[in-house]
C-alpha cells in the first residue's frame, strides 16, 4: 500500500465514521473538537516544528478569529460567510502586528514573548464590555448551507473535516515549494539562507501570519459550533494545550498535527472525567499529567507519536529523477561571460574590491586595512596561517559580518552596509569554512536553495500549485548543478548523511544556483581525499573558463599554487604579501610567517 491510498482510507474512515449506525453522538461532538483543534496544532507544526519558532500564544488568534465573528454576526446581524473574511483578516493584522514586535527576539525570549502577549489578549478579551466582559458573547448564529443547518452535530463534522484536509493540502503545498524550503530553513540555516537571498525575518513573519489564520479559521468555526465564545477558551492554558498537540503528534509532520489534536482532546476529555475521582475533589489535574506525558514522550520518541508509527509505512514515492532533469535542461550558459584575465592584471577593471577594509571584535583586530582585487575571470586565493582572518574578510565582503571601517566594490558598486541576501541577488555566491546545509532536508532542497533569487512563486501560488513550472524548472536547474561537481547521484539523501567533504562539494552545487559571477569558497578541499580535490581543482578550472570568478581560502599550498592566478596572504589580520604564485612561494615574509623564519 503507497502513501497515497493510506491516505486515502484514512479520508473514507473520516467520511464513514458519523454515518455508521451507533455512533454515539457524544463521539461525533468530539470529533469536531479534535477537527478545530488540529488546524491550529497544524499552524504549530509550520510554525513551530518546522520553522523552529515556538509559540504558546496561539489560542489567542483563535480568539481574534472567533469574537470578530461573534461580534459581526451577532451585533451586525451578518451572515457567518461574510464575517469569515474579515476574522481571517483582522486575525492576519493582529498576527502581522504582534510578529512584527515580537519575532525579532532570539533564543528563549520568543517563548516568552509569546506567553506574554498569550496573557495580555486574554485579559484584553476579558476586560472589553463591547466583548461581553469574562462572560463572553452568547446567542452567535449556527451555520447554514443553504437549506442545511449546521446545527447538526454530524453535518458540522464533515464541514470541520472537510476544512482540516483543505488545510492540510494547502500547507503542504507550501512546505513543498521555494518559500517553503526557505521555511525549512529557518530554524537551523537562517544565515546560510540569507546569503542565497532568503529576507529571513520576512519568511518568520510569512510562517507567524499563515499559522495565526489557521488558528483565525479554526475560532471563526469554533464559535458557530459552540454558539457562544468566552475569553477562557482563548488563554495560555488553551495555548499550551495546542502546543502540547503539536509536539504529541510529532512537530515536524502534518498528520502529526491530527495525531496530537486527537490524543490531548481524547486525554483530556477522559482524564476530566477519571481525575477528580482519583483525587477526590476538582481542579485542573490534567495539566499535571499532561505536563508529566510531555515530559516523558520527549524522553521515548523525540519526534511524537508520528515517529514512532512512521518506521511502518511504505516510504514516500519520488518522482523519477530523470523526469524533472530532462524537464529543464535549461539555458545553463546564463551565466554572463567576463573576459578572461590575459597578460596585466592592471589592465582589467577589478571585480571585486576591498578597499582597506577593517574588523575589530572588542579588542582584537581581526581584519587590519585589508585591500586587494578580484579581476573577471581569475581565481584568487586568500591565505594564511589559522585565525589570520580569512574567513572574516569572507563574511566582510558578503555582507554577513558588518564592517568596522572601509569599502567594497563589486561589479563598479559599493556593496559595503548591505545585507548579505543584497549581496548575493548582485550576483556573489559563498560557501562556508563550516557547513551550512540543512541535515534534515535532501541534498537536492538544500541546492535548489541556492536559486532562491531566480524564482517568484510566493505564498498562494505555492498553496495552489501555480508553482510548478518554475518548481521544475528550480530543480531542473540543481540537478545540472549537482552532476557538475559530481554528486547527481546523492540528491535525494537526507543532507545530513554525507560525509564532511561530500558536504563541501554539496555546497558548491548550492552556490552554483545563484548563477555567480563570483564564487567565493571558504577552505573547499579541506576533508577531500587526493582524488576528489583533483576534481575540484578540475571543475574550478572549468567554471574559470565559463567566465566565473573565484576567490579561494584554502590550506592545500599544492592545490592552491597549482590553480590560482593571484595569491593575497593574511597574517593576524594584515595583509603581508600578494602576487602570483612564484612570487609569493620565494616572499621572505610569507616564509617567516609559515616556517617562523628561515635562515
Ligand atoms: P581564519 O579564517 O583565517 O582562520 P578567522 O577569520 O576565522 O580566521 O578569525 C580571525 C580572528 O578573529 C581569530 O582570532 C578569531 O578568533 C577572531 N574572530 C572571528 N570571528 C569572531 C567573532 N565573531 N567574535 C570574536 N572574534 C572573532
Ligand atoms: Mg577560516
Amino acid at each position: 500500500m503507497s502513501r497515497r491510498s493510506a491516505a486515502l482510507a484514512l479520508i473514507v474512515l473520516i467520511a464513514v465514521v458519523p454515518v455508521l449506525p451507533g455512533v454515539p453522538a457524544f463521539w461525533i461532538s468530539l470529533a469536531n473538537y479534535i477537527g478545530l483543534a488540529a488546524l491550529v496544532a497544524l499552524g504549530l507544526v509550520l510554525l513551530t516544528g518546522v520553522g523552529g519558532m515556538t509559540s504558546f500564544g496561539q489560542a489567542a488568534f483563535v480568539g481574534f478569529g472567533a469574537y470578530t465573528t461573534a461580534v459581526l454576526t451577532t451585533a451586525l446581524a451578518w451572515s457567518p460567510w461574510l464575517a469569515l473574511p474579515v476574522a481571517l483578516l483582522v486575525t492576519a493584522l493582529a498576527a502581522l502586528i504582534i510578529g512584527l514586535v515580537t519575532l525579532r527576539l532570539s533564543g528563549h525570549y520568543l517563548p516568552l514573548g509569546t506567553i506574554a502577549w498569550g496573557i495580555a489578549i486574554y485579559y484584553v478579551f476579558g476586560n472589553m464590555k463591547t466583548l461581553g466582559g469574562y462572560d463572553g458573547i452568547p446567542g452567535i448564529p449556527a451555520l447554514s448551507i443553504g437549506p442545511w443547518s449546521l446545527l447538526d452535530q454530524r453535518v458540522s463534522y464533515y464541514l470541520i473535516w472537510l476544512i482540516v484536509l483543505g488545510a492540510m493540502v494547502l500547507t503542504a503545498n507550501l512546505l513543498d515549494s521555494r518559500i517553503g524550503r526557505a521555511i525549512r530553513a529557518l530554524r537551523s540555516g537562517a544565515q546560510a539562507a540569507e546569503s542565497f537571498g532568503v529576507d529571513t525575518a520576512r519568511t518568520k513573519l510569512i510562517a507567524f501570519v499563515y499559522a495565526a489564520v489557521l488558528a483565525g479559521l479554526s475560532g471563526w468555526l469554533y464559535a458557530h459550533v459552540q454558539r457562544a465564545v468566552s475569553p477562557s477558551s482563548f488563554g495560555l492554558n488553551a495555548g499550551i494545550e495546542y502546543l502540547l498537540m503539536a509536539v504529541t503528534g510529532g512537530v515536524g509532520n502534518l498528520i502529526g498535527a491530527v495525531i496530537g489534536a486527537a490524543v490531548v482532546t481524547i486525554l483530556k476529555d477522559q482524564l476530566q472525567n477519571l481525575l477528580p475521582l482519583l483525587f477526590r475533589g476538582t481542579g485542573n489535574y490534567e495539566t499535571i499529567v499532561f505536563g508529566i506525558l510531555l515530559v516523558a514522550l520527549l524522553q521515548i520518541a523525540r519526534g511524537g507519536i508520528w515517529s514512532l508509527i512512521e518506521p511502518y509505512l511504505p516510504a514516500r514515492a519520488r518522482p523519477a529523477p530523470d523526469v524533472l532533469a530532462s524537464a529543464t535542461a535549461t539555458e545553463a550558459a546564463s551565466v554572463p561571460l567576463a573576459p578572461v584575465a590575459a597578460g596585466s592584471r592592471q589592465d582589467t577593471a577589478p571585480l571585486l574590491s576591498a578597499d582597506v577594509i577593517r574588523k575589530v571584535f572588542g579588542g582584537l583586530v581581526a581584519v587590519n586595512d585589508v585591500s586587494f582585487d578580484v579581476r573577471p575571470g581569475e581565481i584568487v586565493g586568500l591565505i594564511g596561517p589559522n585565525g589570520a582572518g580569512k574567513s572574516t574578510t569572507f563574511n566582510l565582503l558578503t555582507g554577513v559580518t558588518h564592517l568596522t571601517a572601509g569599502g567594497v566594490r563589486f561589479a563598479g558598486e559599493g556593496v559595503e552596509g548591505l545585507p548579505s541576501r543584497a549581496v548575493a541577488r548582485r550576483g556573489i555566491a559563498r560557501t562556508f569554512q563550516h557547513v551550512k546545509l540543512i541535515p534534515d532536508m535532501s541534498v537536492l532542497d538544500n541546492v535548489v536553495l541556492g536559486s532562491h533569487i531566480h524564482g517568484k512563486a510566493g505564498v498562494v501560488s505555492a498553496m495552489l500549485r501555480l508553482d510548478r513550472a518554475e518548481e521544475a524548472r528550480l530543480l531542473g536547474d540543481a540537478r545540472e548543478q549537482l552532476k557538475r561537481v559530481g554528486m547527481a547521484d546523492a540528491a535525494d539523501k537526507p543532507a545530513g548523511s554525507l560525509a564532511l567533504g561530500q558536504s563541501r562539494v554539496v555546497e558548491i552545487a548550492r552556490a552554483l544556483c545563484l548563477r555567480p559571477r563570483l564564487l567565493m569558497l571558504d577552505e573547499p578541499a579541506a576533508g577531500l581525499r587526493h582524488l576528489e580535490k583533483q576534481n575540484l581543482a578540475e571543475l574550478l578550472r572549468r567554471l574559470k573558463a565559463g567566465g566565473i570568478s573565484i576567490l579561494l581560502v584554502e590550506h592545500d599550498m599544492d592545490f592552491v599554487m597549482g590553480l590560482t592566478d593571484h595569491i593575497v596572504v593574511l597574517d593576524f589580520g594584515t595583509k603581508i604579501a600578494e602576487g602570483s604564485p612564484a612570487e609569493i612561494q620565494v616572499d621572505p615574509a610569507v616564509l617567516e610567517a609559515y616556517l617562523g623564519g628561515i635562515e
